[in-house]
């Protein structure tokens, strides 16, 4: 018996498959979340193929977070699952490696094409997966896509170097790809993650086995679909679903070179000492508690824009959010001010309405736990200034967790001020000096981001030099072009993605050195 329950509901269904009808054609004429999507095809991808797991090791039930409804049973794969895809993966890894980058380059630019053409769907599947709002999903298939013609496009200028010794004698250097590249994402960026994580390890001329979250599973399956019409061979790029006990199985899998990890610090920390058992490469990309700098010289309209962009996308649930935001004393009232109704503005509502500004929670758990993290500040003292409830959606389907983007007022020793909150809640602070402010903008564990707006040019710099945060941005925030790379400080993680570096982290470099000499004798 399949191991996926189908649970198909009134006339509706979809499979998430290139042979079946598009997606889009059903959400194009539909764009609501009606409790009517369901996945009907097993959810892991190995040798480019839809399988189901032989050795299923748990259970989940797949949500929308929308409605609530669940969309279907999921397996959490197993060892048998999980051996099948690395070993799938390192087959298919010692042909691709022998290709050349130019090769590879023509297959992940055709990816990016048809990525690119079947935008659309993607991003339908990306809100039935995060609840975040379309044109945000848009836009996180755009980075996708990005990185897959960034890398695509690098792939064909891998190179060495010739380094001349004496005596006629010169060396080379190879870069050469890892091997098996396991990769594990979280729930909020799906489709950017696997992209970021894929497209350069690819690139490369490694072979992919990806675990995305069990509350977000689909859109990697989607890519995989679009690697394979582009040509890519099967093998390359595997998906298994599962868990934590499936993310331990994947790092600690022999044939895995290197583990290349999205999520919290505690996973983050449990996957490190995983691949050292292991000796292995290992990039984490964890959580943050970015402050933002508002001083009173400021382009104030900006600052604002920019300050509600660093926390309030994807219902709050970002990485590099600004979720501390000093502001000068001198324009404290005036931002907040400006800051309350724009925020109160901001109503939950349908994720899949293109006039929608935020949608629900990914579950009711991390719901629960922001509404906790709330609760506790207020009994510290901290002033709520809006928001921060459950909002319910009468006479809709729109029965997942919903709460209203909030601003609080807290002080730097509270919960609030130091623990990742991860939903729509921004903390406000006032400041006098820009010693003060450094230092406490910089009393954290995390350093993934963190920005300052200006107009004083050498203070701009002056103090993106200082603050201890692996992305700093100067009158901006949470801008993330491909070009740029990605990584945090501190406990935000070790290593980058994005950016040319990031071939640093899907190769290995080799020596050779090359005689032109009689070998004399030396014993
Ligand atoms: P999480 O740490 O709970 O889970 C992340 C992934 O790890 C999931 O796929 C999960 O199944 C897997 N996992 C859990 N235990 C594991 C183990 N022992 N071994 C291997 N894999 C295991 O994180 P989450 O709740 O999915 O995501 C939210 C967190 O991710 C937040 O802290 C957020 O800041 C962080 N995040 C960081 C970035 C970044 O780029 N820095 C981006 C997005 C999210």
């Amino acid at each position: 018996m399949s191991s996926i329950r189908c649970l198909l509901k009134k006339n509706l269904k979809t499979c998430l498959n290139v042979n079946t009808r598009s997606v889009l054609d059903i959400f194009s004429s539909r764009a609501v979340s009606s409790g009517n999507f369901v996945v009907t095809e097993p959810l892991n991808f190995i040798n480019g193929h839809r399988v189901e797991c032989k050795d299923a090791c748990e259970q989940f039930q797949l949500e929308e977070p929308a409605t609530g409804d669940v969309i279907c049973n999921m397996d959490g794969s197993g060892q048998r699952d999980v051996d099948e895809a690395v070993r799938c993966a390192k087959e298919a890894q010692l042909s691709w490696r022998a290709t050349s980058g130019f090769e590879r380059s023509k297959i992940i630019l055709k990816a990016a094409n048809l990525l690119a053409k079947r935008k659309e769907e993607m991003a339908r599947i990306e809100v039935y997966d995060t609840g975040k709002p379309i044109w945000e999903a848009r836009a996180d298939v755009q980075t996708a896509i990005d990185s897959l013609e960034y890398f695509g496009g690098i792939a064909s200028a891998l190179c060495g170097q010739h380094i001349t010794l004496p005596s006629g004698s010169f060396g080379y250097t190879r870069r050469e790809p890892l091997g098996v590249i396991g990769a594990i994402g979280a729930w909020n960026f799906p489709i950017q993650m696997a992209g970021w994580k894929s497209a350069p390890a690819l690139a490369c001329g490694n072979a992919v086995v990806y675990k995305p979250s069990q509350f977000a599973p689909l859109s990697t399956l989607f890519l995989g679909e679009v690697f394979q019409e582009s040509g890519l061979p099967p093998g390359l790029y595997n998906v298994i679903q599962g868990g934590a006990y499936t993310g331990q199985l994947l790092t600690s899998h022999e044939d895995i070179a290197k583990v290349t990890f999205t999520g919290s610090v505690q996973t983050g920390a449990k996957v490190m000492k995983s691949c050292a058992d292991g000796i292995k490469y290992v990039t984490l990309e964890l959580g943050g508690k970015s402050p933002l700098i508002l001083f009173d010289d400021c382009d104030l309209e900006s600052a604002v824009n920019a300050t509600m962009g660093a926390n309030y996308l994807s219902q709050g649930q970002v990485c590099s959010n600004a979720t501390r935001v000093f502001i000068h004393e001198n324009i404290y009232n005036k931002m907040i001010t400006r800051l309350i109704p724009r925020v109160k503005s901001i109503v939950p509502g349908d994720p899949h309405h293109e006039d929608t500004q935020t949608g629900p929670m990914i579950n009711t758990a991390q719901a629960e736990k922001v509404l906790g993290f709330i609760e506790r500040a207020k009994k510290e003292g901290a002033e709520v200034l809006c928001g921060g409830e459950l909002v319910t959606m009468e006479n809709t389907a729109l029965k997942g967790s919903y709460i209203s983007p909030c601003i609080i007022r807290a002080s730097d020793e509270m919960e609030i001020s130091r623990e990742e909150v991860f939903g729509p809640v921004m903390n406000v602070y006032s400041f006098q000096t820009e010693e003060e402010v450094l230092m406490r903008g910089n009393n954290t564990d995390f350093g993934l981001a963190a920005g300052v707006f200006t107009r004083d040019l050498n203070r701009a710099h002056r103090i993106a030099a200082k603050l201890e945060a692996g992305n700093c941005f100067i009158n901006n925030f949470n801008v993330y072009p491909v070009e740029l790379p990605f990584g945090g400080y501190k406990k935000s993680g070790i290593g980058k993605e994005n950016g040319t570096q990031t071939i640093e982290y899907f190769t290995q470099l080799k020596s050779v050195y090359v005689e032109a000499n009689p070998v004399e004798k030396i014993i």
